[in-house]
């Protein structure tokens, strides 16, 4: 048992500390510490059955002493330590919570020792007491008590840290059908293996309860979209669908599930509770056996997405998509030192729509690993009809989303491609992200060695916007960092992104690797790339992304630099409109 005793006082610490030896507590370790401060803080660290409080202590007295404690301490039980003179005080603060108080040094150390027992005694009970309450003891699972009460704890821990917690109202269809017919142990039975079912689909961390009846409530944080938010519904809803053998019975229920967020839809933790139910209403409304937001227009925010991958679907089916190429220029020789293929889809419903909107609702969906077959195709295509036609031929970057490289055959299939198309694969770089390198895994890095292998070229894409540990880099055998646009474009207002490409190019130097900026659009910016080392920049100022007979006639003025020279009259609205 763990003791940590609050007293200022030498001469009682030293009597304290005589009476427990003298009762040979030898299983009692015994903290000491002099000011409340100081216990707050070990207390904070836990591990305390029982708090020694002397009530006159330099930074408090009295009630500050006990509230200070209480405060930070739910699972250690309190002694009050007070003088001959404030007993009345020491029984009224009985009701704060504290398990016993003990007035200086009246009882033999046999009677100290009795109430510190008896005080963590109490306190278990009481500390059970409150878990039954909020326990249902039926699926075993917490009751709206606990769930409330882990509610407000996450709600407030996701206004700290700016996190999105979702709230999953749960209610069975035909509850009352399988108790009316088969009888309330069925029932029961039913509940239970609900419960263990849903069980099955909550993460560690996530906090499932039984509100009462049939209704089941759970609470994710971290998931913030109603995109994350809708497949996990969907997720719910399936494992409820499965049939149950009830009592030797099939029984197939269905569930219907309302879905509210903290804080965007309201930060009252009662309220949330409330607008979840009133969104499972509206999924009984529409037919039972589905989900509903509670807010309109994160519903259309789903809606959209679906529909965006479905467009995306037909898109590549129907040859949708293009490919646009930005060049990569040496800033000392202003040559042509590479090109970026693009993706560019010109939606017949939407118009043009940005990768940065398509790309990740094709990763989402998985539609981006063909997508990137194709964009690795097409690049292979365009090579070799350059080659063909008697073009001079650069390296082309092709972006690779992790999704694609994690699947079992890229590499094969990448050697695949550029033999069918008789390509060098010295011609090719794939663009990858940090995320990549996060992953670390003995797979990755086979992958990433046999590409390099082949012959290909591999460049970290958008390097500093991760959090990859740097040491990462050293061990994957990659041949560039792609610094990202963002803080080429902040160079001249922010000093923090001047130091970030200070030091990335001094750790690719460090490492023997290239850098290439993203996204240079001044002069401003390419002076100051220049004078800290990096000499290969891509960026409007450059040249926009062209489709490839755009960007044909132009490839051999490109190759001599002399392109680049006349660089306003090259596609470049920014240039052209004189900023
Ligand atoms: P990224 O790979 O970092 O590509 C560079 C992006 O910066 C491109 O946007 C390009 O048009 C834009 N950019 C180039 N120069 C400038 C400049 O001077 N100023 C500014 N503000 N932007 C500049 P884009 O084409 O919209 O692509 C956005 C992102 O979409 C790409 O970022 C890449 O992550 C992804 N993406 C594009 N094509 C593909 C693809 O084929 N496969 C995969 N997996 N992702 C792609
Ligand atoms: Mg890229
Ligand atoms: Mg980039």
């Amino acid at each position: 048992m763990k003791l940590l005793l609050v007293e200022d006082n030498a001469d009682d610490v030293a009597f304290l500390g005589a009476s427990l030896r003298r009762q040979q507590a030898s299983d009692i370790e015994l903290v000491h510490c002099r000011s409340l401060k100081e216990a707050r803080e070990l207390l904070g660290g836990g591990g305390f059955d029982v708090v020694l409080l002397d009530l006159h202590l330099p930074d408090a007295r009295g009630m500050e002493c006990v509230d200070g404690i209480q405060a930070v301490n739910q699972r250690a039980a309190v002694v009050a330590l007070s003088g001959q003179d404030d007993e009345a005080f020491a029984v009224s603060i009985l009701n704060k919570g504290v398990q016993d108080y003990l007035v200086k040094w009246e009882g033999q150390g046999r009677t100290i020792l009795r109430s510190i027992r008896y005080a963590v005694e109490r306190k278990r009970a009481e500390l059970h007491l409150n878990y039954l309450a909020q326990f249902d003891p039926l699926t075993e699972l917490g009751n709206r008590q606990y769930f409330q009460d882990q509610l407000r704890r996450a709600t407030a821990r996701a206004r700290r840290e700016g996190n999105r917690v979702a709230l999953f109202f749960l209610d069975i269809d035909q509850f009352k059908m399988v108790n009316d017919t088969l009888g309330h142990q069925a029932g029961d039975q039913l509940l239970q293996e609900v419960a263990q079912r849903l069980g099955s689909q909550v993460r560690a961390g996530d906090v499932m309860a039984r509100l009462g009846g049939d209704e089941f409530a759970i609470l994710m944080e971290g998931v913030g979209t109603p995109v994350d938010a809708g497949t996990i519904a969907q997720q719910l809803l399936d494992v409820i669908e499965a049939p149950f053998t009830i009592d030797g019975h099939q029984v197939k229920v269905t569930t219907s599930i309302g879905i509210t967020f903290y804080p965007s839809d309201n930060n009252d933790t009662v309220r949330l509770l409330k607008n979840a139910d009133i969104a499972m209403y509206q999924a009984k409304d529409s037919g039972r056996n589905n989900f509903k937001f509670f807010t309109e227009r994160m519903h259309t925010e789903l809606v959209e997405y679906h529909e965006l991958q479905r467009d995306i679907a037909e898109a590549l089916r129907k040859q949708g998509f293009r490919l646009v190429f930005q060049p990569k220029v040496n800033l000392k020789t202003r040559k042509l030192q590479g090109l970026e293929a693009l993706l560019r889809w010109d939606c017949p419903k939407r118009g043009p729509v940005s990768p940065a909107r398509f790309i990740p609702v094709a990763e989402a969906s998985g539609h981006i690993v063909p997508l990137g077959y194709w964009v690795l195709n097409s690049v292979c295509e365009t090579i070799k009809a350059w080659e063909q036609a008697g073009l001079p031929l650069v390296p082309v970057s092709v972006n690779v989303s992790t999704r694609q490289f994690q699947q079992a055959d890229f590499q094969r299939r990448v050697a695949g491609t550029l033999e069918q198309f008789e390509v060098a694969p010295e011609l090719i770089e794939l663009e990858m992200t940090e995320g990549l390198l996060m992953e670390d895994t003995d797979a990755a890095h086979r992958t990433l060695t046999g590409l390099k292998d082949l012959g290909l070229r591999i460049a970290i894409d958008d390097f500093g916007t991760g959090h990859s540990c740097l040491s990462y880099l050293r061990r994957f055998p990659i041949d560039v960092l792609k610094i990202d646009r963002s803080f080429v474009n902040e160079v001249g207002a922010s000093e923090d992104s001047r130091i970030i490409i200070d030091a990335i190019i001094s750790l690719a130097r460090s490492l023997r690797l290239e850098t290439v900026a993203e996204g240079v659009e001044t002069n401003a910016q390419l002076d100051f790339l220049m004078e800290r080392g990096c000499f290969i920049a891509q960026g409007f100022l450059f040249g926009m992304p062209m489709a490839a007979p755009q960007l044909e006639p132009l490839l051999n003025e490109l190759m001599e630099g002399t392109a680049l020279m006349r660089v306003p009259d090259f596609a470049d609205p920014l240039r052209a409109s004189g900023s």
